[in-house]
């Protein structure tokens, strides 16, 4: 997606070699006609996948699920990293390493809005170790909804999550992937 190409290399920070900075209109200040035009390309993608529900988790997975759904026609459910006092009735839980926080955090989502006659596309903004991606498709098993595959706004495809998302047979769609961080450039794979 050239558009989102641009946008990183005139406004992405390297923070290092593995962490990319994108809080101009992804990560912190949200860029909403970006938003739509990245809904529009994954519902573009995903339109003969029957999706019946998009499934990310909080924060930053929000606005481009947002859109994708609003494109899309469906809901969208966004994980929790907390239990609310809200959510009395059953849900699923599943343990995720971070990748920008080392640490362990819990990715909860109430059993009711997953059921076996949905269709689930997972969108989330970076794809690097593929421990997020993992915690939403357990899920997504575990509910017995089906999975249309997986939605990525950004892969750092030098670290292994997207292989072994594709490795197990998922589809993993990124609108870019990057190469090599560096300060002195960002490199895309070429596609
Ligand atoms: P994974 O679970 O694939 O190891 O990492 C994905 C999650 O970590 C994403 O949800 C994203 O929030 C965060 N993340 C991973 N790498 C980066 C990065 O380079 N920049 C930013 N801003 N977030 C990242």
């Amino acid at each position: 997606m050239e558009q989102l190409k641009q946008r990183i290399l005139n406004e992405g920070i390297v923070i290092s070699d593995e962490i990319l900075k994108v809080d101009s209109f992804l990560n912190h200040q949200i860029d909403p006609l970006l938003m739509h035009d990245i809904g529009a390309e994954f519902a573009r993608r995903f339109a003969r996948r029957r999706v019946t529900k998009i499934l990310t988790l909080e924060s930053s997975g929000i606005a481009p699920a947002l859109m994708t759904g609003l494109l899309l026609r469906v809901p969208v459910i966004f994980a929790k990293k907390r239990i609310p006092s809200t959510l009395t009735q059953g849900f699923y839980r599943a343990s995720v390493f971070s990748y920008t926080k080392q640490e362990t955090t819990e990715l909860i989502v109430a059993e009711r809005f997953l059921t076996p006659a949905d269709t689930i596309l997972i969108i989330d903004d970076f794809l690097a170790n593929g421990e997020a991606a993992r915690g939403l498709t357990d899920i997504v098993t575990r509910s017995g909804a089906s999975l249309a595959g997986i939605g990525v706004v950004i892969e750092k495809a030098f670290q292994p999550g997207g292989a072994l998302l594709r490795e197990r047979g998922l589809r993993v769609d990124s609108l870019v992937r990057i190469r090599r961080l560096a300060p002195d450039g960002i490199e895309f794979v070429d596609e």
